[in-house]
C-alpha cells in the first residue's frame, strides 16, 4: 500500500492579498472543507513547520527574504500591483515553503511514500530577489536545492501543470543541468515567459523544457504532449525525486486561465508521473499547490490526485489517444535539437 502524505494547515488562510483577490483564503478554506469528508487509510496528515532563512536562501536573496519579513510591521503592503501582502503574510509564506518541506523530509525519511502540500501563498513566479505574480517564496525551487544539497539527491524533476509559466523556477535552475524544469502552460500569457525556445544557458541548455499551449487547449493536447514529449525526455532524465507545481487554473471553470483541462487530466497526470517516480525515483513524488481560483474545480481537482497519490489507479492504462494536435510536430522538433527523442 502506497502512503500519502498531505499538508494542510488552517494557518494557511491567514495570508491576505486583499479584497477581491482570486489567491483568498478561500481557497484553503475550501480544501479543509472537502479533506475532512475524504478520509483514506493511506493519507496521513503532516504538521508543516516554518521554513528557516537558511532554507530560503538556498534559491532566494536574503534581501529579498529581509524585505518579506519586514512587511509583518504593516497591515498592507504591495510588492507589485498583483502581489499584496498583509501583517501575516510573511509568517504564512515561511510556514508553506516549510509545508513542503515538510512532507519532502517525511519522504526522504521513508515515513510516506509521496504526498501533497496544500500551502498558500503559492511560489512559481515568485524571483531570486523579488516577489512576483501573487508568489512571495518560489516554494518548489527552494525544495529542488533543498534536496539536492541536504539530501544530497543528484537530480530532481520539476514538472508544472498550472496554466501560467513558472518563471521563478525557470530561471532558479536555468544553468543548472541538475534539476529538469518541465511546464505546460498557456501561451502567450502571464507572466509573458516560457517560449519554446527557452531551453536554458550554458550546463544547463536542453534541462528546461517549455509546452506551451494556445488558449483552449483541453485534456487531449496536454495528455498527447505528455505522452510523446515530456515522459521520453523526464525518463532519459532519470530523476531522484519528482517535484509537481500543481496549479488548477488550467481547469475548464478557472475565471483565470482560458484552458480547458478536466479533473480527470490532473489524476492522468499524478499516475504518469507516480509511474515516473517509481520506476526512476523510487516512488518519491510530491506535490505543492500553485494556482487554481475557482473552489469547486479546485476541490475536485485536489481530491483526484490524491485519490490517484494513495494508489487506487495507478495501474491503470493509458487511454487510448487521438488524432495529435497541429502544436505537436512544432514542438518535437525543438525539443529533438536538445534531447535525443525516439
Ligand atoms: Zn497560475
Amino acid at each position: 500500500m502506497l502512503r500519502t502524505g498531505l499538508v494542510i494547515d488552517p494557518r494557511y488562510q491567514e495570508h491576505h492579498a486583499g479584497a477581491g483577490h482570486p489567491e483568498r483564503a478561500a481557497r484553503i478554506e475550501i480544501l479543509l472543507a472537502v479533506l475532512d469528508e475524504f478520509r483514506r487509510p493511506e493519507i496521513e496528515r503532516l504538521d508543516p513547520r516554518p521554513a528557516t532563512v537558511e532554507e530560503i536562501a538556498l534559491v532566494h536573496d536574503r534581501a529579498h527574504i529581509a524585505r518579506v519579513d519586514a512587511t509583518a510591521k504593516r497591515s498592507f503592503f504591495a510588492f507589485d500591483p498583483d502581489t499584496w501582502v498583509s501583517s501575516r503574510s510573511a509568517a504564512t509564506a515561511r510556514l508553506a515553503t516549510g509545508g513542503l518541506l515538510t512532507l519532502v523530509d517525511a519522504i526522504m525519511a521513508g515515513e510516506v511514500n509521496n504526498g501533497f502540500a496544500l500551502v498558500r501563498p503559492p511560489g512559481h513566479h515568485a524571483e531570486f530577489d523579488r516577489a512576483l505574480g501573487f508568489c512571495l517564496f518560489n516554494n518548489v525551487a527552494i525544495a529542488a536545492r533543498y534536496l539536492r544539497e541536504k539530501h544530497r539527491l543528484a537530480r530532481v524533476l520539476i514538472f508544472d501543470w498550472d496554466v501560467h509559466h513558472g518563471n521563478g523556477t525557470q530561471h532558479s535552475f536555468a544553468a543548472d543541468p541538475t534539476v529538469l524544469y518541465v511546464s505546460f502552460h498557456q501561451y502567450p500569457f502571464y507572466p509573458g515567459t516560457g517560449a519554446v525556445g527557452e531551453v536554458g544557458d550554458g550546463p544547463g541548455e536542453g534541462y528546461t523544457v517549455n509546452l506551451p499551449l494556445p488558449a483552449g487547449s483541453g485534456d487531449q493536447e496536454y495528455r498527447h504532449l505528455f505522452a510523446q514529449v515530456v515522459d521520453p525526455i523526464c525518463r532519459q532524465f532519470d530523476p531522484e525525486f519528482v517535484l509537481i507545481s500543481a496549479g488548477f487554473d488550467a481547469h475548464l471553470r478557472d475565471p483565470i486561465g482560458s484552458m480547458r483541462l478536466t479533473a480527470d487530466s490532473f489524476g492522468w497526470f499524478t499516475r504518469m508521473l507516480l509511474r515516473l517516480a517509481a520506476d526512476c525515483a523510487q516512488g518519491r513524488c510530491a506535490a505543492v499547490l500553485e494556482g487554481g481560483y475557482d473552489l469547486e474545480a479546485l476541490g475536485r481537482s485536489v481530491l483526484r490526485v490524491l485519490d490517484d497519490m494513495a494508489g487506487t489507479q495507478l495501474a491503470e492504462p493509458l487511454p487510448a489517444l487521438g488524432a495529435p494536435p497541429d502544436l505537436l510536430p512544432r514542438v518535437q522538433a525543438v525539443q529533438r535539437r536538445y534531447w535525443e527523442l525516439p
